[in-house]
């Protein structure tokens, strides 16, 4: 946690917090603070500042808080993924959240397994404890928007063509003819495939819809892997907000 998220139950006025359960725990455990130590903050959905402690207990924690700092810019990267097994669906979730994509579509794909549309984890306050560990893992107060699209086919014919509309459009596919190009500055739609990669019909679909299918080698990288080699490649500038 390298900022404290604050959300609007937290303030006592427009400059008092108070914070208690896991954030209290995290101040007291990892940061050690002390009365008077600042405290790098932000408002969920809005400014980033600073925190100076004026009490603290086990049970209580009191912050004056000057909140005047934008966060990051966002990354211009639409997400399109192909629903990952739990376990790494919450990894990939902290992992694009920290690099600051703000819209991410959970697709079905045939290699997808069905039992994962049935996770606690897609329930969404599940998910967006997800997200706010990313967040706070990259001092940003802007929760991604995530989008459950169950039905491939209808997705793509019918919402997919606005969704990409404007942007370079992109499907990571191992056997693509085309390397994953670099340094691109328009905003980017990229379409990542389940463990068992995008089935021919999916990637002609995605193609149909004007996507370019692109490679990152023979190399066979795990969809945790694959995201961040692919966001950093195509948006590195981006990343280090230049
Ligand atoms: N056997 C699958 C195949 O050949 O497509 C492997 C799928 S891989 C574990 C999961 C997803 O990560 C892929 O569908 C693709 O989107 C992305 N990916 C992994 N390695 C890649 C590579 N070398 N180039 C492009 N995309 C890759």
């Amino acid at each position: 946690m390298n900022t404290i998220l604050l959300h609007d139950e937290d303030f006592i006025s427009d400059n008092r917090v108070t914070l208690t359960g896991r954030r209290l725990q995290h101040v007291l455990e990892v940061h050690r603070a002390q009365i008077g130590d600042s405290l790098r903050l932000g408002k969920l959905g809005g400014l980033m500042g600073e925190g100076r402690v004026c009490s603290l207990t086990s049970e209580r924690l009191e912050l004056e808080v000057q909140l005047d700092q934008r966060p990051p810019a966002a990354l211009p990267i639409t997400l399109l993924l192909a629903l990952p097994r739990p376990k790494m669906l919450k990894r990939v979730l902290q992992a694009v959240t920290s690099l600051g994509v703000k819209q991410i579509y959970l697709i079905n794909s045939y290699r997808v397994e069905k039992s994962f549309w049935g996770s606690p984890l897609l329930q969404a306050e599940k998910l967006q404890e997800q997200l706010l560990l990313g967040l706070e893992q990259a001092c940003d107060t802007i929760l991604p928007q995530v989008h459950l699209k169950q039905l491939f086919k209808p997705f793509v014919e019918d919402e997919l063509p606005r969704i990409i509309s404007g942007s370079r459009a992109y499907v990571a596919h191992p056997v693509a003819a085309s390397n994953c190009p670099t340094g691109i500055r328009e905003s980017i739609s990229l379409a990542i495939g389940p463990e068992g990669g995008f089935i021919p019909y999916e990637v002609e679909k995605l193609q149909a819809c004007g996507f370019t299918p692109i490679s990152l080698g023979r190399r066979i990288l795990r969809v945790e892997t694959a995201v961040p080699v692919l966001l950093s490649r195509l948006s590195a500038e981006q990343i280090m907000g230049k």
